[in-house]
């Protein structure tokens, strides 16, 4: 038996990283510490706040529910509104659903639950077989991922949430961070941030995701200690579809192997999507218009005018 670095009692995780050992309470406090960091380092929550929590009834959205709950209690000035997006997929969503209500109404949690079919007049697995039909050549994952990012932005809108607060963990944000670079998509990757502000829309809910430095294996364990969740927790019919979940395992044997890992690929994504971020600034400045010639220009008047200009051959 592997005991608690801090007290007598059985461990229930072992942090490689800095070798120490957590019971189940110094764990709970450990997790919660670690989250109120990020949460005050990247300024996620004001002093009056009513943060809508992203739910879908699995593990990592049932811990950080859990968490800002006990937050909110201690603020009275922050409301807590959960909202799970069912986005109708069959044999599977139904069974993650209950775990929320049970928590809700257990611990008196204001929740709303909201459906693709509702916002869209279509079931998941209903746009999986038309987009078959079609010859479309999307994965499931693509149109669910899409689609629950715009209703639950409605959802978070329409019951007047200041703050969209979403599960999003740092394997999810590894495993992002791979994919978009497999794809070629380094604009997406600038946005990769644990922050999304309004971005001068007011029709977008701002973004929080506070378990951006908690590991998958960190999450799953507060949400099974603090009985949030059933441990035969299944998975999502489509989930093999997806690149991702080949990418998870990879990344789950390097880190085995070499502790580390994952946190050395986010420190990466930050250092990169700083890097695009001022590129795209530049890029942005380099798009004005010349007023000589009507080119792009990072200058009101382009660089071969003004040496036009100066050559005195601006008019030839
Ligand atoms: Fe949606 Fe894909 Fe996740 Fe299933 S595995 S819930 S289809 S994103
Ligand atoms: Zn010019």
């Amino acid at each position: 038996m592997v005991k608690c670095s801090f007290c007598e009692r059985k461990a229930v995780y072992v942090n490689h990283l800095n070798g120490k050992a957590y019971c189940k309470l110094h764990f709970i406090s450990y997790f919660e510490r670690k989250v109120r960091r990020t949460i005050r380092k990247h300024g996620m929550l004001g002093e009056k706040e009513h943060i809508v929590v992203g739910v879908s009834g699995g593990k990592d959205s049932m811990s950080l529910l859990h968490l800002l709950h006990k937050l909110s209690k201690k603020n009275k000035n922050w409301r807590l509104t959960a909202v799970l997006v069912d986005e109708g997929i069959r044999g599977y969503r139904e069974n993650t659903i209950p775990a929320l209500k049970t928590y809700a109404e257990r611990n008196m949690v204001e929740y709303r639950i909201v459906s693709f079919k509702e916002y869209l007049g279509f079931t998941l697995d209903e746009i999986v077989s038309i987009g078959r039909e079609r010859g479309l050549p999307y994965l499931p994952c693509s149109y669910c991922g899409v689609f629950r990012r715009y209703v639950l932005n409605r959802a978070a809108r329409d019951v007047g949430g200041t703050v969209l607060a979403t599960a999003h963990n740092l394997d999810d944000i590894v495993q992002t961070y791979l994919m978009n670079i497999i794809n070629n998509s380094w604009d997406k990757i600038a946005r990769l941030k644990p922050v999304a502000e309004r971005g001068g829309h007011e029709g977008f809910v701002p973004r929080i995701k506070p378990f951006y430095e908690v590991l998958e294996k960190e999450s799953a364990i507060y949400a099974l200690v603090n009985g949030l969740v059933r441990p035969d927790y299944q998975q999502c019919p489509y989930a093999e579809y997806n690149i991702r979940f080949t990418i998870r395992k990879i990344l789950n044997d390097l880190e085995e192997k070499y502790p580390g890992t994952k946190y050395g690929l986010l420190r990466s994504l930050e250092k990169v999507s700083g890097l695009i971020e001022n590129a795209q600034k530049n890029v942005l400045k380099s798009f004005e218009t010349c007023k000589i010639c009507g080119d792009p220009s990072s200058h009101p008047i382009c660089k071969a005018c003004m040496y036009r200009f100066e050559l005195g051959i601006l008019s030839s």
